[in-house]
């Protein structure tokens, strides 16, 4: 069977844990954590960069920051994890879906103007599959209503938007490095920081509501209790795992783009045929090769291709179900909207096998087996 996903190790992982282990400094904001942090800041320009044990976890620090406010609005596209929603929900707040586009999965910004009322306080734009989405619209219109971006960029390490890295765009933004995204630290995130003044509070949130990390600089003379908080550091040895996957990124994303290359270039034809559609990387956006995936013409076609693909061997998964029409959501909330955009993903769209180990012949079987498909 060819897996969906495997989570690959460079090798210096358990390594790197030893050193932390034997160091004797296993709680966080050690020498492995600085180091990674210090990476972010430096690659990609975030003003601060702080590990966190997840994305989500990141994303309730985002939330907290932002002071959403029982009954403020969130904008957060539909079609994407629930954490991108559940985080502001925590805080209390609303949550208004926003549909995806036609051409790709990504929130419509076209139509983000209309979700707008006194009461939004934050637009959540996740870029999908590692694809921005049209920051600089989203931007401008954020501006223009004083409204804050997060931007999920859960998938989107490496990833650009006109040159701009994913991520240093928004007020702030959220990385995952669980084992199913690019770059792994089995469960771990990030938080960046690109507006300063969330900077001081960040931290504080970040080590359960003190102002410990100014007192390690030697900025204040004693720390205590100033906030709220939690405790939202992952331990060295976290760190320590995530340094080795840092230190083999541009091997890691080279792999993935020659399989995401091998991919589209074989399933090019079906596309041209009007048989699926494959995942469309507009001008203003790079391809970090998070993932390949099809949209097919309806849910049985797409059940049956599934299905197909697991008698020969090969593991496909479809993704998100709509989130405004979640139990969560529906139990909640009277009006539910229509999102057919994103129900459309919901039904059609399958994900294919992607990972650094994925074989050429293991690619070629996955793409000879989706044409053998469409053939019958
Ligand atoms: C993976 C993912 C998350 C959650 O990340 P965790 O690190 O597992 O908390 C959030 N949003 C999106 C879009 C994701 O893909």
């Amino acid at each position: 069977m060819i897996p969906f996903n495997k989570p690959f190790l460079t090798g210096k992982e358990a390594h790197y844990m030893y050193q932390a282990v034997y160091t004797g400094k296993l709680s966080g904001n050690g020498e492995f954590t600085k180091k990674c942090q210090k990476f972010f800041e430096e690659k990609y320009g975030f003003k601060k960069a702080l590990l966190t044990t997840s994305c989500t976890d990141a994303l309730e620090m985002c939330a907290i920051l932002c002071d959403v406010q029982p009954g403020d609005e969130v904008i957060v596209p539909s079609y994407t994890f629930v954490s991108s929603a559940l985080a502001f929900v925590r805080q209390g707040a609303k949550i208004i879906f926003a549909d995806s586009m036609a051409s790709n999965p990504n929130i419509d910004a076209e139509k983000l103007e209309a979700l707008i009322t006194p009461k939004t306080k934050v637009i959540v734009p996740v870029h999908y599959a590692g694809v921005a989405c049209d920051m600089d619209r989203i931007m401008e219109i954020a501006n223009k209503y004083n409204i804050l971006v997060v931007e999920d960029a859960a998938q989107a390490i490496d990833s650009y938007y006109k040159g701009r890295p994913l991520g240093s765009i928004g007020h702030m933004s959220a990385f995952s490095f669980h084992e199913t995204k690019n770059i792994i630290a089995g469960e771990g995130g990030l938080l960046a920081i690109n507006d300063e003044r969330f900077i001081r509070r960040s931290e504080i949130l970040w080590e359960k509501g003190t102002n410990r990390s100014e007192f390690f600089r030697g900025e204040v003379n004693k720390y205590g209790w100033v906030d709220t908080g939690s405790s939202f550091l992952p331990s060295e040895v976290i760190a320590a795992f995530l340094w080795a996957q840092l230190e083999n990124m541009e091997l890691i994303q080279n792999r993935r783009k020659a399989i995401w290359e091998q991919y589209h270039e074989g399933l090019k034809d079906l596309e041209e045929k009007g048989l699926v559609r494959l995942p469309e990387i507009p001008v203003y956006a790079t391809n970090n090769a998070h993932m390949f995936y099809l949209v097919c013409r309806s849910l049985e076609e797409r059940t049956a291709l599934i299905k197909y693909l697991k008698e020969n061997g090969v593991l496909s998964v479809f993704h998100y179900l709509s989130l405004h029409l979640s139990d969560y959501y529906t139990a909640n909330n009277t009006e539910i909207p229509n999102l057919l955009e994103c129900d459309h993903y919901a039904d059609c769209l399958v994900r294919l096998p992607m990972y650094y180990e994925l074989k050429d012949e293991e690619v070629k079987k996955v793409i000879s087996n989706i044409v053998e498909f469409f053939d019958k």
